[in-house]
């Protein structure tokens, strides 16, 4: 089977913005990328500008003004302060409702979200999950002032926290109590780390790459903020210093279960810990709004376990992905190898309709036998040094959903 340069159907239509071609091409509307510069949210305050209503939260009025809608709510991180969530209160889905809106009272950051991943994510249904991403009616407060708790609450089912989109992280375990990460089968998370459960909520298993922070993650300091816990301490990224992971700190600044540690410029904080579990929050140590989650009514203790069994890992219908290190800010064709004998329901002939690597999706998708060609676009403001999902999908004619294929940490983006 030799098909040369064929574009992918589901590109195509992105280029045709109006939701009417999105029908015409069968494709669920989704959110597309955002053209927002990163510089614009970058924010250099100085204390004098910023009405602090609690902890580490404050509000920036634009100057001259004192309409609501020239206010900021900012957050200071170690030395500065930050936009944390401008940039993601958009209405990317179109519905009239901005992703995301944002007030607080005496006591907490109320913020409403719409629970709606505004980067591609995978087509749902598909072949590996029944479900449909569905907007959300959230509304999440987060302790202005968070406070450390005697005793370890467990992180329930359902919402345990939330990125800086507002879409909402969960525990590792799907409902039959497998690891979502580690576990049985690869194809469940999408390449940006998510996919939905029965009632439509999106969520985040592991650290999740496609969530733009307001600044770059260049692996030569600490991470930026990520999201939030529901006890309201900040999750960052996966690096403590240049080039040191914080999962790999020793000794007393070591990550605690829950996956956190304390520093005199942030306080107690969370970092995103990938491939090494609990990946996100390993239970709470702060006291947790008990708003935020059904289950909080009747908390439980303790910090989770990995209950991965040996042998569950599913072996990967892509055998390889070369080369594995994509270079910022250059359009690469990387070489991806798949295994049809691996796929339970076959591979189909042809072109995928779609390839993903992390956040960015291919332009240009050719196939030579079992090796598909993708033409892939990384930015110039990529995170560096995480690793990146890939994911396949072949679109199908007869109205069912796509066949997915997936590799989990397949390529990381470097500078040359
Ligand atoms: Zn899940
Ligand atoms: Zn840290």
């Amino acid at each position: 089977m030799n098909s040369k340069l064929l574009y992918s159907s589901r590109v195509a239509c992105k280029w045709l913005a109006a939701s009417i071609l999105q029908i015409v091409c069968g494709v669920i509307p989704f959110a597309a990328a955002q053209q927002i510069s990163v510089e614009s949210q970058a924010t250099t305050l100085t204390d004098e500008q910023v009405e602090v209503i609690g902890g580490h939260w404050g509000i920036h009025r634009a100057s001259g003004t004192d309409s609501s809608a020239a206010a900021k709510y900012v957050y200071r991180d170690g030395e500065k302060w930050v936009d944390l969530f401008s940039y993601h209160m958009l209405d990317s889905n179109k519905d009239g409702i901005p992703n995301m809106s944002i007030s607080h009272d005496a006591n907490h950051l109320i913020i409403k979200s719409q629970g709606y991943p505004n980067h591609p994510t995978a087509i749902f249904p598909n072949s590996d999950n029944p479900n449909t991403i569905r907007v959300q009616d959230f509304t999440f407060r987060l302790p202005l002032v968070p406070k450390k708790s005697e005793t370890i609450t467990r992180l329930p089912m359902g919402p345990v926290g939330m990125s800086l989109n507002g879409v909402v992280f969960f525990n590792p375990f799907e409902m039959a109590g497998l690891n979502a990460v580690e576990g049985y089968d690869e194809v469940w998370l999408d390449a940006c780390c998510g996919h939905p459960q029965q009632t439509g909520v999106y969520h985040y298993h592991k650290y999740p790459t496609c969530v733009k922070s307001p600044f770059i993650d260049t692996g030569k300091s600490h991470s930026p903020i990520i999201g939030f816990g529901f006890d309201g301490y900040p999750v960052y990224g996966p690096y403590e210093s240049e080039s040191l992971r914080a999962m790999d700190i020793t000794g007393d600044q070591a990550l605690d279960v829950c996956n956190g540690h304390e520093d005199s410029q942030r306080g107690y904080h969370y970092h995103a810990t990938p491939n090494r579990f609990p990946y996100i929050l390993g239970g709470y140590a702060g006291v947790v709004e008990p708003s935020n989650n059904r289950e909080f009514r009747r908390p439980r203790l303790g910090a989770i376990e990995d209950q991965t069994q040996p042998g569950e890992k599913y072996a990967s219908q892509i055998l390889s992905l070369v080369p594995g290190t994509l270079l910022q800010g250059k359009t690469q064709s990387v070489r991806i190898t798949i295994d049809p004998t691996k796929a339970r329901r076959g591979v189909p002939e042809g072109v995928p309709s779609w390839v993903q690597i992390g956040p960015y999706e291919a332009q240009e998708v050719e196939r030579e036998g079992d090796t598909i060609v993708a033409k892939i676009d990384v930015p110039q403001d990529a995170s560096l040094g995480v690793m990146l999902d890939c994911h396949l999908e072949f679109g199908t004619t007869s109205g069912r959903p796509p066949i997915v294929l997936k590799r989990n940490n397949a390529a990381r983006v470097s500078v040359e």
